[in-house]
């Protein structure tokens, strides 16, 4: 069975073979939802021969402030994480791209719905990675009929396990409706984001995406297009609350998000956006995203963090 390749993760504390990482079913965070999670993407980069985290900074930030949410300790600092991460996905030896998933959650096994007096832990794995929804150039979305969880009820600022159930039902009723994804509002009836996945409209030119107190999750990728949009294409970035209908009128929009990368949505509730096609303003920034996130622009390569020590072979 030398072919079999041994997978690994982070659990309670050392990596060890995946088979070993497991919770029991009594686990708090299991019974509740109280747990979050972080995802990252690791890009391979053939040419040479390394795997890039991108702005594993950023994203172990984060999670760190999604855990305090949920009064959820990370023992360890954001060095440290990433120093974990890169002892891992050595280990894992992915030489394609890649999608890393960090939790923290309550890991007491015990029944009693509340937030103190439990133990935390924390977890990591990896896992090849490609497409997130099959249709990257042109998503066909619809209005979900769900609304997006509240600050005042669960934050969605704050990557927490059992928030995701809003997104779940969010995502497969837009599915079985016949759509790739949907665009789903607040109470105030204005404009959120995706079921896992920022949400950016171009009128005139101009790129419109909703604000961070507008029950969104703060997106790395979102605040990484904002720049490349205003610094490298020129296009001039609005965060301000979208009505509805300003979907049906916009001459682009798209989605974002670390699983979905920038994918171009085409037509809102059957009706397309300028021309059904992929936007011009997409097009560019989703080509600039795909260059950077592998490495191949000098002046973002800060924004990654190489894997494995260079090779002098690096092309092999
Ligand atoms: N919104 C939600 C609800 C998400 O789950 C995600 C994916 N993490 C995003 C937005 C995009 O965030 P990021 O760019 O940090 O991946």
């Amino acid at each position: 069975m030398a072919d079999v390749k041994t997978r690994y993760a982070f659990f309670e504390g050392r990596i060890v073979p995946i088979e070993e990482a497991r919770v029991s079913i009594m686990t708090h965070a299991f019974n509740y939802g109280t747990g979050v999670f972080g995802g990252l993407r690791g890009y391979w980069n053939p040419d040479e021969a390394q795997l890039f985290v991108f702005r594993p900074q950023d994203h172990f930030r984060r999670f760190i402030q999604s855990a305090s949410l949920l009064r959820i300790q990370v023992p360890y600092t954001v060095d440290e994480l990433i120093a974990i991460l890169n002892e891992l996905l050595r280990m894992e030896g992915w030489r394609e791209n890649c999608y890393i998933r960090p939790l923290a959650y309550k890991s007491t096994e015990i029944i009693g719905v509340r937030l103190h007096d439990l133990d935390d832990q924390v977890a990591i794995f990896s896992l090849p990675f490609g497409r997130y929804i099959e249709n990257e150039e042109g998503a066909h979305v619809g209005f979900s009929a769900w609304r997006r969880v509240d600050d005042n009820a669960i934050p969605a600022r704050g990557k927490i396990v059992g928030a995701y159930a809003n997104s779940a039902l969010i995502k497969t009723d837009a599915v079985l409706a016949g759509y790739d994804e949907a665009i789903v509002l607040n109470e105030d009836g204005h404009v959120s984001e995706m079921s896992a996945a920022n949400l950016f409209i171009v009128r005139g030119g101009v790129a419109i995406t909703p604000p961070v107190n507008a029950n969104v999750l703060e997106g790395i990728v979102r605040r990484s297009l904002m720049q490349l949009l205003q610094d490298d294409l020129g296009v001039p970035v609005v965060e301000r609350d979208v009505d509805r209908t300003e979907l049906y009128l916009a001459d682009e929009a798209f989605m974002c998000g670390t699983g979905v990368q920038v994918a171009a949505i085409t037509r809102v509730e059957h009706r397309p956006l300028g021309d059904g096609r992929i936007g011009p303003i997409t097009k560019r920034l989703r080509d600039l995203f795909f260059d950077v996130v592998s490495g191949r622009v000098p002046k973002y390569r800060h924004w990654l963090t190489p894997v494995y020590a260079p090779t002098s072979e690096a092309a092999g």
